[in-house]
């Protein structure tokens, strides 16, 4: 299908997480004609709404299929997972409902990042959940995405728990709401057994208004950039390509490699780089396509004493937020704790009673 008009006041590339949000956010204005293009299918993959089958998903046509170069410190490829489809990250992604911790958002602010502190985005963390029992002065009571702890956490996490406090750590009574340090069962984007992704919370409840209109397996090629403004957008669908004008704004919301990508597709980049490519300069940002930087998983691994029972939910109900020296800002290091081995893709079982560092899945 090709987008019904052929110009709207917002063109939103990648109907991912920030995607399904801000399509339903600027919809919300009934005089605002929105398109929302997603390469991806309207559909999520058998089982991706239960959540213990979460990283079977990472495995399917709901990603991009994408490895990392090969990695000097292990001298293999890594798996990269990217959604690809309508709700994006949110629809595959293990459900850990965090915000991160306030000390991160004012190094951004101090790094020069202005509005963007705690303080400046705590209105906007709280205007897009509910939550049920919580400081109503930290977190949101009416928003569109539903989380809360699991109940009761699995056995194995309520052990965790204890031997983090045995061990002298602080347990948080909210660890998901960035002010606290120590350990605590996360929130989950899980209601009634069943993931909620962005596209659930967000979209779902807007797709019936007139002046959004949403377009899956709708590639976008390039944004088209004339006199230094961007004024539209090329893209393909099965049914061919197309080209869609956009008098307000194209919003980017293509993912931190798919945004990056498109930009520099369209000639918005580090100019020698581009010209290497055969690509014409528009504007020259030697930012874009560098400085990416990921959290690849370090697992350690401990086989149980005991039967370990199934895990019904995310496979990882708590979380903690450390130091690893004193004197810093604020914790820099997280850890998850995983209910089961079984289901973690690339992990081998350790031999009974040891600990086993392996690499990133
Ligand atoms: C396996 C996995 C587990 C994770 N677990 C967690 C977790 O538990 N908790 C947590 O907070 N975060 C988790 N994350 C991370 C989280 O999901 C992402 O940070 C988040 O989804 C990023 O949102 P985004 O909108 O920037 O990008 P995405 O959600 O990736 O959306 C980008 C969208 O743009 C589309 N797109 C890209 N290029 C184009 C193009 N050229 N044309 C059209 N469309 C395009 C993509 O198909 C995609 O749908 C996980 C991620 C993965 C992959």
């Amino acid at each position: 299908m090709q987008a019904p008009s052929d110009s709207y006041d917002y063109v939103v590339v990648g109907g991912g997480t920030a995607g399904s949000v801000i399509a339903a956010r600027l919809s919300e204005d009934g005089a605002a004609r929105v398109l929302l293009l997603e390469a991806g299918v309207d559909r999520s993959p058998p089982g991706a709404a239960l959540p213990p089958a979460w990283p079977t998903l990472v495995h399917t046509e709901a990603t991009w299929g994408d490895s990392t170069v090969r990695q000097e410190a292990t001298g293999t490829t890594a798996l990269l997972a990217r959604a690809r489809l309508l709700g994006g990250g949110s629809a595959i992604n293990a459900m850990s409902f965090l915000r991160g911790h306030r000390s991160c958002y004012d190094a951004w602010e101090s790094d020069g990042a202005r509005g963007w502190g705690f303080d400046d985005l705590l209105p906007y963390f709280k205007r897009s959940e509910t939550t049920v029992g919580r400081d109503p002065a930290l977190r949101g009571t009416d928003g569109p995405l539903t989380v809360a702890p699991a109940q009761p956490p699995h056995p194995v996490i309520a052990a965790l728990l204890c031997a983090s406090t045995q061990t002298g750590y602080r347990r948080a009574s909210d660890i998901s709401g960035g002010t606290e340090e120590g350990f605590g069962c996360t929130d989950l984007n899980i209601v009634d057994g069943r993931r909620q992704s962005a596209a659930d919370a967000y979209l779902t409840p807007s797709r019936h208004r007139a002046n959004l209109t949403v377009l899956t397996e709708a590639l976008v090629h390039r944004l088209d950039v004339r006199d230094g403004r961007c004024t539209g957008v090329e893209y393909s669908t099965p049914g061919g390509t197309a080209r869609v004008g956009c008098c307000g704004e194209v919003v980017l919301t293509a993912g931190t490699i798919g945004s990056a990508q498109l930009l520099m597709l369209s000639g918005i980049g580090p100019p020698r780089h581009l010209r290497e490519m055969g690509i014409a300069v528009a504007a020259d940002l030697p930012g874009v396509g560098a400085n990416l930087q990921d959290h690849p998983i370090c697992n350690v691994v401990y086989s149980a004493a005991r039967p370990v029972p199934a895990g019904s939910n995310n496979h990882g109900e708590a979380a903690g937020l450390v130091r690893s020296q004193p004197g810093l800002d604020g914790p820099d290091l997280q850890m998850i704790f995983v209910d089961s081995l079984g289901h973690i893709p690339g992990v081998d079982a350790p031999e009974p009673g040891r600990v086993t560092p392996s690499e990133s899945p």
